[in-house]
Protein backbone atom coordinates (compact mmCIF):
# COMPACT_ATOMS: atom_id res chain seq x y z
CA UNK A 1 0.00 0.00 0.00
CA UNK A 2 1.16 3.24 -0.97
CA UNK A 3 -0.31 6.70 1.06
CA UNK A 4 -0.44 10.12 -0.08
CA UNK A 5 -1.97 12.88 1.76
CA UNK A 6 -4.76 14.56 -0.41
CA UNK A 7 -8.33 15.70 0.20
CA UNK A 8 -11.30 13.59 0.91
CA UNK A 9 -14.24 13.89 -2.16
CA UNK A 10 -16.45 13.68 0.77
CA UNK A 11 -16.01 16.07 3.95
CA UNK A 12 -13.46 18.40 1.78
CA UNK A 13 -10.80 17.84 5.24
CA UNK A 14 -7.36 16.39 4.70
CA UNK A 15 -7.14 12.53 4.48
CA UNK A 16 -5.27 9.74 2.63
CA UNK A 17 -5.60 8.26 -0.53
CA UNK A 18 -4.04 5.10 -1.66
CA UNK A 19 -2.09 4.87 -4.86
CA UNK A 20 -0.45 2.18 -5.85
CA UNK A 21 -2.69 -0.41 -7.70
CA UNK A 22 -6.36 0.00 -8.58
CA UNK A 23 -7.24 2.00 -12.35
CA UNK A 24 -10.35 2.42 -11.68
CA UNK A 25 -11.00 2.98 -8.35
CA UNK A 26 -9.58 5.49 -5.51
CA UNK A 27 -9.16 4.46 -1.91
CA UNK A 28 -9.08 7.03 1.14
CA UNK A 29 -9.17 7.06 4.52
CA UNK A 30 -10.49 10.10 6.33
CA UNK A 31 -11.11 10.76 10.09
CA UNK A 32 -14.82 11.63 9.22
CA UNK A 33 -15.82 9.45 6.38
CA UNK A 34 -13.65 6.25 7.24
CA UNK A 35 -12.25 3.96 4.46
CA UNK A 36 -13.69 3.90 1.27
CA UNK A 37 -13.11 3.89 -2.23
CA UNK A 38 -15.05 5.28 -5.13
CA UNK A 39 -14.93 4.72 -8.71
CA UNK A 40 -13.04 7.52 -11.17
CA UNK A 41 -16.45 8.39 -13.11
CA UNK A 42 -17.94 8.95 -9.40
CA UNK A 43 -14.50 10.88 -8.21
CA UNK A 44 -15.11 13.19 -11.34
CA UNK A 45 -18.74 13.69 -10.47
CA UNK A 46 -18.72 14.44 -6.84
CA UNK A 47 -16.20 17.32 -6.98
CA UNK A 48 -19.12 19.19 -7.97
CA UNK A 49 -21.53 18.05 -5.99
CA UNK A 50 -23.30 19.21 -2.58
CA UNK A 51 -21.43 18.10 0.13
CA UNK A 52 -24.76 16.80 1.85
CA UNK A 53 -25.42 14.58 -1.01
CA UNK A 54 -21.88 13.41 -1.08
CA UNK A 55 -22.57 11.91 2.41
CA UNK A 56 -25.89 10.27 1.44
CA UNK A 57 -24.21 8.29 -1.60
CA UNK A 58 -21.21 7.14 0.95
CA UNK A 59 -24.08 6.14 3.30
CA UNK A 60 -25.55 4.41 0.21
CA UNK A 61 -22.09 2.82 -0.30
CA UNK A 62 -21.64 1.28 3.40
CA UNK A 63 -25.04 -0.13 3.51
CA UNK A 64 -24.25 -2.39 0.20
CA UNK A 65 -21.00 -3.19 1.25
CA UNK A 66 -21.07 -6.73 2.76
CA UNK A 67 -19.69 -7.58 6.13
CA UNK A 68 -15.73 -7.10 6.03
CA UNK A 69 -16.14 -5.25 2.64
CA UNK A 70 -14.78 -1.72 2.49
CA UNK A 71 -17.88 0.39 0.92
CA UNK A 72 -17.43 2.10 -2.60
CA UNK A 73 -18.98 4.43 -3.78
CA UNK A 74 -20.02 4.68 -7.59
CA UNK A 75 -21.62 6.87 -10.11
CA UNK A 76 -25.23 4.76 -10.28
CA UNK A 77 -25.39 6.56 -6.22
CA UNK A 78 -24.80 9.90 -7.31
ZN1 LIG B 1 -14.26 12.57 4.55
Amino acid sequence: MNWTNDTCPISNEPAQEELSGMEDVAEFICPTCGRFRITRTALAMILHRDPDANELALTQARTRAKEGEIPTIDSSML
